[in-house]
């Protein structure tokens, strides 16, 4: 999920690493590492923290080194908190091999188990060293064959790089779900999992796909297919300025990360939803007599999260059957809360620092509830301080308007709902029903953002707008709440949610022809029939509607001024598709208005204030 940097060359590598760790600084990271080849063996460095943290431990070692090959790395955890020791690269027992790894090892307990009984021993808690240790259990003299014979055993996501001391200038690299590219210089390779981390030094790249390996030596770069066919790929120049390469070449990161959902919604069920239905969640599995017999769930959050937490409380109890209550976090921690036995608390936040929802969680716990987390940032204060959890595993995110955080939210919650159901009542159709449709969930992701010209037009038609209203039912509710979170933050218009039966209760009173009305109807049964009433309230006092429906329904056909058409899925699973038109919604507004989302005004990525 986060930096990679390798050199093969005639000049020194440890500037060149170091720059190129700090050029990958912006995604976010937790610890830092380089390896260095020397004289007599590979040299690893590595420090949690900011890279000067690591620079500092360089100068009394080996900054001054004149090792002209080496790798380097910044992690954002996903298996092991951050720590120098979980800090990558990585090395094999006895150290003779040395690797960084950008992903997620889903099989790597498995191959720890097999790895131990083969007298391996680890030092790390990551799922990378598991792989360091596999390709030398392959090792016999020829790396680039270890290493494709240990992918073969590999489930997961990499990009890796690994060095061999007995191979001093060569590096063997393969990518799965995890970008690397190899920058061709004068005399010398480069590869970065990014290509801000190379730039500077070269503009002909050599990209590799999934499931490509290959060997950097002096002679040249060769590229193979894991079953060791030869690959001939051109090589690629680069003329994109430092900052687009950074944004992944959108305008802002807020869009960036909103196309990128397809890819972390695959990242968070990765390893999670098994063939038959069940699901599997490592870090709630020290508790799931508990979860059996909770006779209540707490989901404690704000903002974003709280919104997501509410999709959460619709499918626990529809699934599970168990009374759920979300609650903001800042006015359940002051307000003397009751806590009866078999209660399970859950904290939800992106940055797992967010300090209500941390104290919320300190208090639900000292009152007795089992207090569990779902945060993104591992090893953050809540991951650290909840019994167990669910990591979103959704990467860094940068934007401060939360996007792909509240929809890998929402499949955790989902996946805690199913979980829940399969501890009480056993394994059933719908348990199969509703994974099958959340592993469509990411296709339709991609279906929602590839083409969605619409949303810009229906931007332009109302970015001078004062106010919005935004009404749903059900699941849709929280969507229209979260949609209507989105526009205020990065566009600054005023914007409200509304249970859509609730407008006739108020807000019908501000409903005019300057009042756009985005309606979230894209669920079927009898909450659709009672939305159509409620877009006919709005048309009728001249409101322009604009709304969400799935792609077969045409009901809204003659009514909606403005329809956006979404993929049909499972009602408990509309949130997911939903909310995409609302992010885009308000990123194009803001956009339009000549504002920075990704910096708005006032608001600040991890709210540490109370
Ligand atoms: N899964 C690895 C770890 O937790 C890699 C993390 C990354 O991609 O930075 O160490």
């Amino acid at each position: 999920m986060c930096g990679i940097i390798g050199y093969v060359g005639q000049r020194p590598a440890t500037p060149l690493l170091l720059d190129g760790l700090k050029r990958l600084e912006y995604r976010g990271y937790d610890s830092s590492g380089i390896a260095l080849m020397q004289d007599d063996g590979i040299n690893v460095m590595k420090k949690k923290g900011r890279i000067s943290a690591l620079e500092g431990m360089l100068n009394g070692h080996i900054a001054d080194s004149k090792a002209t090959v080496g790798i380097g790395h910044t992690r954002w955890a996903t298996h092991g908190v951050p720590n120098d020791l979980n800090a990558h690269p990585h090395s094999s027992m006895g150290g003779d091999l040395v690797l960084i790894h950008n992903g997620i090892i889903e099989n790597f307990s498995e191959l720890k188990e097999y790895l131990s009984n083969t007298g391996y021993t680890f030092t790390s808690d990551t799922d990378t060293e598991v792989l360091a240790n596999l390709i030398l259990d392959f090792y016999e003299g020829d790396l680039l064959k270890a290493v494709v014979r240990a992918l073969h055993r590999v489930a997961g996501t990499y990009g890796i790089v690994v060095m061999h001391k007995d191979h001093p200038r060569s590096m063997v690299v393969a990518r799965k779900g995890s970008p690397l590219v190899v920058g061709v210089g004068e005399d010398e390779y480069f590869v970065a999992s990014d290509l801000a981390a190379m730039v500077e030094h070269t503009r002909d790249v050599i990209f590799l796909n999934d499931n490509e390996v290959g060997i950097i030596e002096d002679s040249g770069f060769r590229h193979f297919n894991l079953d060791e066919s030869p690959i001939q790929r051109q090589i690629t120049h680069i003329d994109f300025t430092l900052e687009q390469i950074e944004k992944g070449g959108y305008r802002h990161f807020m869009l960036k990360e909103i196309m990128e959902q397809p890819q972390t919604l695959e990242d968070t069920m990765r390893g999670r939803l098994l063939p038959d239905g069940g699901i599997k969640l490592g870090g709630l599995n020290q508790h799931l007599d508990e979860l059996a017999n909770a006779d209540r769930i707490l989901l404690l959050a704000c903002g974003t999260s709280y919104h997501a937490g509410l999709v959460g409380e619709y499918v626990i109890e529809e699934l599970a059957r168990i009374p759920v209550e979300v609650e903001y976090a800042s006015e359940f921690r002051y307000r003397n809360p009751l806590i009866p036995p078999n209660t399970v608390a859950f904290a939800i936040s992106q940055s797992g620092e967010t300090i209500d929802t941390l104290e919320a969680l300190r208090e639900a716990k000292s009152r007795g509830a089992l207090g569990l987390g779902i945060v993104n940032s591992v090893g953050s204060t809540i991951a650290r301080e909840s019994v167990g959890g669910v990591y979103l595993h959704a990467g860094p995110e940068i934007g401060v308007a939360s996007t792909k955080a509240f929809t890998s939210q929402v499949t955790v919650l989902m996946m805690i709902a199913l979980l829940l159901r399969q501890q009480r009542m056993g394994l059933d159709e719908t348990s199969q029903d509703i994974t099958d449709a959340l592993r469509r969930i990411p296709d339709q992701v991609s279906t929602i953002l590839k083409d969605h010209s619409q949303i810009v037009d229906i931007a332009k038609m109302f970015s001078r707008a004062s106010n919005f209203l935004y009404l749903g039912r059900g699941t849709q509710y929280p969507v229209a709440l979260e949609g209507a979170l989105k526009l205020k933050e990065i566009s600054y218009i005023h914007a409200e949610g509304y249970p859509a039966a609730e407008m006739k209760h108020g807000p019908i009173a501000l409903i005019d022809r300057m009042m756009p009305v985005v309606v979230l109807a894209a669920q079927s049964g009898a909450e659709s029939a009672k939305i159509i009433s409620n877009t006919q309230e709005v048309r009728a006092r001249d409101g322009v509607v604009i709304a969400v429906v799935t792609e077969d329904d045409h009901q809204m056909d003659n009514l909606a001024n403005h329809i956006i058409r979404i993929p049909k899925t499972l009602n408990l699973l509309v949130p997911l598709l939903a909310v995409l038109p609302m992010q885009l919604l308000s990123y194009y507004v803001a956009d339009l208005l000549g504002l920075d989302m990704d910096k708005p005004r006032n608001l600040a990525k991890a709210v540490t204030v109370e």
